[in-house]
């Protein structure tokens, strides 16, 4: 299970003698999986996600991506298994039981480990979603191999290793970390960390079916009802396309306000730096960044954020990035696409009334713009 961290540049002589010769029971290990995660009868996008990055990692290594859909039998696990030939399957590994219906670890990491037991990949990646999260440290932990979390950067070696880069020391630097010589290498990532692959129609091809060999009476837990997060629901952070948020330098809840009322003016989801969950001014699904969501909206508009690393690894991936801040050297600015150096308590307000204005059903109207 020893799991190598490789730091930069010089101590790649490090890796090296950290590496012995892959045991000769591992050698067997062939082909990238990407594990589909389903959630009351809903693929999680992660997965597409991921499909796109082990399809690079795939291609790179000449090996075929499979994807592994574990649910019950039925319509939406079939189509699941179907739809992954969409995202650049090559083949689908296939687990359909009715003890699966519900998540739970015990049912789900039996299937998994069964699968990779007697199919053998080398490289397993799975969103680091809460489900993903609880499978992927069971299967880890189970199969006695190395598991990267959270990972932002998946890679290959020139010898074929999974070069799997993470952030550490509360953010301040990038490690990748190695499991040399324990198979399948394990890996974690948190959902919109890669972009989503262009879903291309596509017939489906081989599906290869596993029975799951464990029978409701062998499984100690039991799902009686699920009740969901009155929360969860709520917040659409990572994937929204539109998103504003508020930093420490709106100075208080009441202000934060400005940053609620742009974004509904605008159609967008709010969200914010970490210290404002600390603080209590905002719940913790809305918080931006390392410990936070990682959002790729189109139009990210920051205010009072300061534009720390930890902050900045959740925004990278926005394709348009305004910046509002009074400090002209705020790390942010070296970052964002647009920058207002001003004080955003005083500009959100007019920017939401320019919205408004500009939004409103009425200044869409042509008639109604030209007798203007
Ligand atoms: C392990 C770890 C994990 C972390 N994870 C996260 C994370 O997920 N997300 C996250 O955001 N942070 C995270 N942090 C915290 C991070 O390091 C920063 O402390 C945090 O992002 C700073 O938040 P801020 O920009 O809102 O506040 P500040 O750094 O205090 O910045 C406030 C900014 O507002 C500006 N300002 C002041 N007044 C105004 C005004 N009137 N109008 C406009 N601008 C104004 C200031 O110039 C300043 O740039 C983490 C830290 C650690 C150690």
């Amino acid at each position: 299970m020893s799991n190598v961290i490789k730091a930069p540049a010089s101590a790649a002589g490090g890796r090296a003698a950290a590496k012995k010769e892959l045991p000769e029971r591992f050698k067997a290990y062939k082909h990238i999986w990407v594990f589909i995660e389903q959630e009351r009868g809903q693929v999680h996008p992660v997965s597409w996600e991921l499909m796109g990055a082990g399809r690079k990692l795939a291609d790179k290594l000449k090996v075929d991506l499979a994807a592994v859909v574990i649910g019950p039998e039925g319509e939406t696990t079939r189509t699941a298994a179907v739809e992954s030939f969409c995202y650049g399957a090559d083949l689908v590994y296939l687990v359909a039981d009715d003890v699966l219906s519900e998540y739970r670890n015990e049912s789900y990491t039996k299937a998994m480990t069964d699968l990779v037991n007697i199919y053998k990949p080398e490289i397993l990646l799975l969103g680091a979603t809460t489900l993903g999260r609880d499978l992927a440290g069971s299967v880890a932990t189970t199969l006695l191999t190395g598991l990267t979390a959270d990972c932002t950067e998946l890679d290959v070696d020139a010898d074929g290793s999974l070069a799997a880069t993470r952030p550490t020391f509360g953010g301040s630097l990038l490690c990748t970390i190695y499991t040399l010589n324990y198979r399948p290498q394990m890996a974690t990532v948190r959902p919109r960390v890669m972009p989503m692959p262009e879903r291309v129609a596509r017939d489906a091809a081989r599906i290869i079916t596993h029975p799951l060999a464990l029978f409701e009476d062998d499984i100690v837990t039991k799902v009686l009802s699920f009740i969901p997060d009155r929360d969860s629901e709520k917040s659409n952070l990572a994937y929204a396309d539109l998103v504003v948020a508020g930093g420490l330098g709106l100075g208080s809840p009441e202000n934060f306000q400005l940053v609620r009322q742009l974004a509904a003016v605008i159609g967008a989801e709010y969200g914010c730096s970490r210290p404002l969950v600390q603080k209590g001014w905002v719940t913790s699904d809305r918080q931006i960044g390392q410990t936070g969501k990682t959002i790729r909206p189109k139009l990210y508009i920051a205010a009072g954020v300061s534009g720390a690393i930890q902050h900045r690894v959740g925004v990278e991936g926005a394709d348009l990035i305004v910046a509002i801040n009074t400090d002209k050297n705020a790390p942010i600015f070296d970052f964002a696409h647009i920058g207002i150096v001003t004080d955003a308590i005083l500009l959100l307000p007019t920017l939401t009334a320019a919205f408004r204005a500009r939004l409103s059903p009425h200044s869409r109207d042509p008639k109604r713009a030209s007798a203007q």
